[in-house]
């Protein structure tokens, strides 16, 4: 793979390549003192930390591409009904999203692959810009479950800071190495090529460092502890079943729909986002198929690493550490799996 190097200007230029051929640029955007995931009218507006942010924010991919609210249907008083087809328009390029949300948006296709809402946004994607990142952050654990700090796939461009301002670039498909060369940018020289290796590394050393998991050992340890209620429930002791970790997750797909009835006889119906930890997720006719709190919480886990395998092939947790940092009660997926692994991990 080829490595160039640019400053921020060299980024700025291509956001404004992008911008220039009428592609609408979307990716964590600076909103005061947080950071969300939208659309980007200037560059002055990407975050550009090069610290990991997945913890540092809400929102994902997922926010963009299969939000937490679309309209389906609107009912007049008159009874004469019509169906409201998503209006999302506009070619897009997504810009500076980090390696572990590049993975979730294969997942995500993964999963959404028979929505036509989704599909019709998905489609809207006409190229992908990733920003590597050289420090992990607080919650990160993306190199244990492969998706990063840095990426070597499924993107066009991926650029990574060596420096305050110095940048290095990789194109991963030939639309990225055509743009790149309209950059005018000059290959990276060996010191800068092996700085970069170094920032990659080190990033990998810190994750490693805080959360020294084999990582081998977490399907089969997980498979064994099915039926361990007791462990289950004391991992979960604190869990309140606010689904936050299922809000904030950028893999967690599941929706309702929900019927918003007005005074004046007209009527909405929206599909919504809703989350497997929320007692009401899995209430059916009077009964419950997941009545206790750790059964939940249990199927969570589970699902991310065990049962996703079954369904589409592979697990999907990409390490982003949302459900960590937003969780009010601080369960700590890492405790989790460090947890259940350590028991039976080994037997
Ligand atoms: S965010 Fe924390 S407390 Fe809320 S449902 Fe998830 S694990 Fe439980
Ligand atoms: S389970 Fe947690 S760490 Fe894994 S992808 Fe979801 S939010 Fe990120």
């Amino acid at each position: 793979m080829k490595f160039y190097v640019g400053g921020v200007s060299a980024l700025e230029k291509l956001f404004l390549y992008f911008k220039s051929n009428g592609l609408n640029i979307y990716g964590p955007k600076k909103d005061r003192n947080s950071i969300i995931y939208g659309e980007l009218n200037d560059f002055s507006q990407l975050c550009l930390s090069p610290e990991g942010i997945s913890s540092k924010t809400p929102q994902s991919i997922k926010n963009i591409v299969h939000p937490s609210s679309q309209l389906f249907l609107k009912t007049k008083s008159d009874y004469s009904s019509y169906a409201v087809y998503d209006n999302e328009s506009g070619d897009k390029v997504l810009f500076g999203i980090r390696p572990c949300d590049l993975n979730s948006l294969y997942i995500l296709d993964k999963m959404l692959s028979e929505d036509p809402y989704y599909s019709h946004r998905r489609e809207t994607i006409k190229g992908i810009v990733v920003q590597e990142c050289t420090i992990p952050g607080k919650y990160c654990f993306c190199s244990k479950v492969g998706t990063g700090p840095n990426t070597e796939s499924g993107f066009d461009i991926s650029y990574a800071f060596i420096g305050e301002y110095l940048v290095v670039f990789k194109s991963g498909s030939k639309l990225g190495e055509s743009v790149l060369s309209k950059l005018f940018l000059r290959e990276a020289n060996e010191e800068e090529v092996k700085l970069y290796n170094e920032k990659i590394k080190n990033a990998k050393d810190t994750i490693e460092k805080n959360f020294p998991l084999d990582v081998k050992d977490i399907e089969g340890a997980l498979e064994k502890s099915i039926n361990d209620a007791e462990l289950w429930k004391e991992i979960s002791k604190d869990c309140i079943g606010c689904s936050n970790c299922n809000m904030v997750c950028p893999t967690c797909t599941c929706t309702e729909f929900i019927d918003d009835i007005r005074m004046n006889g007209n009527a909405e119906r929206k599909r919504i986002w809703v989350g497997c930890l929320s007692p009401v997720y899995g209430q059916i006719a009077g009964m419950h198929f997941r009545k206790e709190q750790y059964m939940r919480y249990r199927h969570f886990v589970l699902h991310k690493f065990l049962f996703s395998k079954k369904e589409i092939g592979t697990k999907i947790c990409v390490g982003c550490g949302r459900c960590i940092a937003f969780c009010p009660l601080r369960l700590d997926l890492r405790k989790t799996l460090n947890s259940v692994v350590s028991i039976y991990g080994k037997k």
